[in-house]
């Protein structure tokens, strides 16, 4: 039995990759230099492997910033606009990633989209008229070639063609059958220049059979593949899926000439079922999936062990390999790096490292389980699930009666006239969606806080007197509905995290999110509660400046637990209703405290629907009820609104509705008019966003007013709100202001238009 991987975190266990690529971006090191310091990281990364215990490491899996781009840039699928650039190579491959503008060129980036269920984006390929996929010198060979150089196992990755094409946008104008033969073609050429290295095996990523396939879907996967299994050019091909089982393929799959098959055994739901009900052929090797690639908690090896005793029925030893269920992109790196957190959670902790060392532990318990570690490991599991810091029994009792019908009456028409008898608005009245500019100045106090610089008195002044002059900024802007602005937290999940029971944080617990972007997720360790109110302070004292209403600032359930790491002994439905009582106390301690407006933030709602539709109702079902659970108890009067950071609402616009908000913001400025069609029978009141807060630029008022036309020619103005596409945080004060100035000023202009319009009626 041997021991793999399918991929490795490649941003540095202190972020290294992120700070020479940001370095290079802003012209301070040379291209050379930041070559260099990317060979140094993957070959100390090989090496830490080898040392680990690892059989075969995957070369390739790195990226300067993310691996379908990559794949793109190997096949020399490059759309024109960035092929006209006059760069050097690696700048036009950044400049797909970020976009270009500079010296008078200036083109768009690629597009990004999630990956699968993660909270991963990658860049979407655009195939065009006239590209035809052809390989180029690339760093798939040079990886190859360096860890030949270092006398290691390994084995190169890519995403495979079928991935790769389902993802990838075809604005060519050719059918799907035609691009097929060409990448088919392509990747053989990928395979045949990969006969001059030693490596065995060619690891071909394909976790698109992990969706819904329909039969022309199938049919188009032989297709790329028949004719490039017919020749490996002396290759081994690994067929590896991930993030579920591959149940609309498997019989057809295990007919084909594939070398080697990966299986995700963690979240392959049927992957077992699927290889004890069809066999596994003699002449190939499995890849079991065995080991998390997506939790960080330690593996429980008694599991794992029944597993591979499940899989002895079907597969014989010598055809198994353990591998992770998916790469490792998705963990941070060491759980040596953490310093401050106490050992008992630390042993309950494996992130890459230390699931290198589990899979090494896995094959020697295979071969003869030894009971003393079988013993302590269980020990360890046990220890988490019953820690008295973390087990709340009546929230747990809570939060199982929960599944009960939550519904807030009267329904939102009734609710409707009564907000606006308290809250008096304007018709099309401006607002933001919470955060203001988080400027090097807010850092600095709350940095100089955390580190004892800082009293919590004085730390606490600070941030009012920022409240204080944010609230008078915008009645001068004329906002009708206003924010505190969010400057005592340094991220919405974070905070909350902080101010719960239940979590733990890390130091240095980054996973990479997109490019050179990383998140630190906190951990659910245990039951969630909230031990007292922690924002109404802030918002009491905003409102205390005001006749306006300021908007009570909440992150919702779903996103908390879906941009968290969650415990894995009770299902996610039962951490979700956790968390939303915990939100439900705090959404009623700010009713309670005058605030008439109080926003449940839900921007990460989607991120975690079902890769198949089959399994969406019942995900959206406990999604939904979460999120009611929080605010179904306020009074009639009270207005509840959601944001979310999205705009792919056409399939789950039901869902959305369910969830009984007044009131809806959500992203715009970058989609078409067929969000707004889906917005059409929302049914409470909705905010499109009206301009794009990622990016620098100053919209005029003149572009305001057009986009505002165009949203009340689809809906109805008497329902709109006019709002930014998100939170301010991430901009300067500067374009903030200057922005949301010309927002207001096309409110007002609309205003009378829409007057005019219906007295000429
Ligand atoms: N209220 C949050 C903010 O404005 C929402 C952020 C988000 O949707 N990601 O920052
Ligand atoms: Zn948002």
């Amino acid at each position: 039995m041997q021991t793999t991987i399918v991929g490795y975190p490649r941003l540095g266990a202190q972020r290294e990759l992120k700070k020479y690529t940001e370095r290079y971006f802003r012209g301070e090191i040379t291209q050379a230099e930041l070559l260099g310091s990317a060979e140094k990281l993957k070959e100390a990364q090989w090496l830490r492997q080898r040392e680990k215990g690892l059989d075969i490491s995957p070369v390739n899996d790195f990226s300067f910033y993310d691996n379908m781009l990559d794949t793109a840039w190997l096949l020399n699928i490059t759309p024109e606009r960035y092929q006209r650039l006059d760069l050097p190579a690696l700048d036009v491959y950044f400049a797909m990633a970020r976009g270009y503008q500079r010296d008078g060129q200036d083109v768009r980036a690629l597009k990004m989209r999630k990956w699968f269920n993660t909270n991963y984006h990658y860049l979407v390929p655009e195939i065009e008229t006239g590209v035809k996929p052809e390989i180029q010198p690339d760093k798939l060979f040079q990886e190859c070639a360096a860890a030949e150089k270092l006398g290691l196992s390994y084995r190169p990755a890519l995403i495979g063609p079928y991935t790769f094409l389902r993802l990838s946008l075809n604005k060519s104008g050719k059918s799907l059958a035609v691009l097929a033969a060409e990448l088919a073609a392509a990747y053989g050429a990928v395979f045949s220049s990969l006969a001059a290295y030693r490596c065995e095996y060619i690891q071909l990523d394909e976790p698109a059979l992990a969706l819904d396939l329909t039969a022309e879907d199938a049919a188009l996967f032989e297709r790329i593949y028949l004719p490039l299994l017919a020749d490996k050019h002396g290759k081994k091909i690994l067929l590896q899926t991930y993030f579920g089982d591959i149940r609309d393929i498997y019989a057809k799959v295990r007919l084909l000439d594939f070398d080697a098959i990966g299986l995700d055994l963690v979240e392959g739901g049927r992957n077992l079922e699927l290889l004890e009900q069809y066999g596994f052929p003699g002449a190939q090797k499995l890849y079991a999936g065995l080991i998390s690639g997506k939790n960080i908690w330690l593996n429980d090896y008694q599991k794992s062990l029944a597993v591979i005793g499940r899989l002895a029925k079907t597969v014989a030893r010598e055809q198994l390999v353990l591998t992770t269920s998916c790469s490792l992109l998705h963990v941070p790196y060491s759980v040596r790096y953490e310093h401050k957190l106490a050992e008992k959670y630390k042993e309950q902790l494996a992130f890459a490292e230390e699931k290198l060392e589990e899979l090494r532990i896995l094959k020697t318990l295979a071969k003869n389980p030894d009971a003393e570690i079988l013993r302590r490991n269980q020990e360890i599991i046990l220890a988490r699930q019953n820690d008295p810091d973390f087990l709340n029994a009546g929230v747990r009792e809570q939060a199982r009666q929960a599944a009960a019908e939550i519904v807030r009456r009267p329904g939102f028409a009734g609710r409707q006239i009564k907000q606006q008898g308290v809250l008096n608005l304007p018709l099309l009245p401006a607002t933001t969606i919470g955060s203001f500019p988080q400027t090097p100045e807010v850092r600095g106090w709350r940095r100089d806080y955390k580190q004892g610089r800082l009293s919590a008195a004085e730390y606490k002044d600070r941030i009012k007197d920022k409240i204080k002059t944010l609230i008078a900024l915008q009645e001068e802007l004329d906002l009708d509905v206003l924010v505190h602005g969010e400057y005592e937290r340094n991220d919405m999940v974070e905070y909350f995290g902080e101010h719960l029971q239940g979590f733990i944080f890390t130091e240095n617990g980054w996973v990479q999110s997109y490019g050179t972007r990383g998140v630190k997720p906190p951990l659910i360790f245990g039951d969630v509660a909230r031990p007292e109110s922690f924002t109404v302070e802030w918002i009491k004292y905003a409102q205390s400046l005001t006749a306006k209403p300021v908007k009570g600032m909440l992150t919702g359930p779903v996103t908390i637990l879906n941009w968290s790491f969650p415990r894995e002994d009770i299902p996610l439905s039962q951490i979700a209703y956790q968390i939303a009582l915990a939100i439900q106390a705090e959404v009623l301690d700010l009713e309670k405290n005058g605030i008439k407006i109080i926003q449940i933030d839900e921007a990460a709602l989607r991120e975690k629907l079902p890769l198949r539709r089959a399994d969406w109702q019942d995900y959206l079902d406990w999604a939904i009820k979460a999120f009611r659970l929080t605010h179904y108890l306020v009074k009639p009067e009270t207005q509840i609104h959601t944001h979310m950071c999205y705009s792919e609402f056409e399939d789950i616009i039901e869902a959305l509705k369910a969830l009984d908000a007044d009131v809806l913001t959500v992203e715009a400025a970058r989609s078409d008019l067929t969000l707004l069609a889906s917005l059409v029978d929302y049914g409470g009141y909705v905010g499109p966003g009206i301009y794009d807060i990622h990016s620098p630029r100053v919209p005029s008022v003149d572009e305001l007013v057009s986009i505002l036309e165009k949203m009340c020619s689809k809906l109805d103005a008497a329902k709109l709100w006019v709002n930014p596409d998100c939170g301010l945080k991430t901009r300067t004060e500067n374009e903030a202001i200057a922005s949301l100035r010309n927002m207001t000023a096309a409110a007002a202009r609309m205003r009378e238009k829409v007057y005019h319009l219906a007295k000429s009626k």
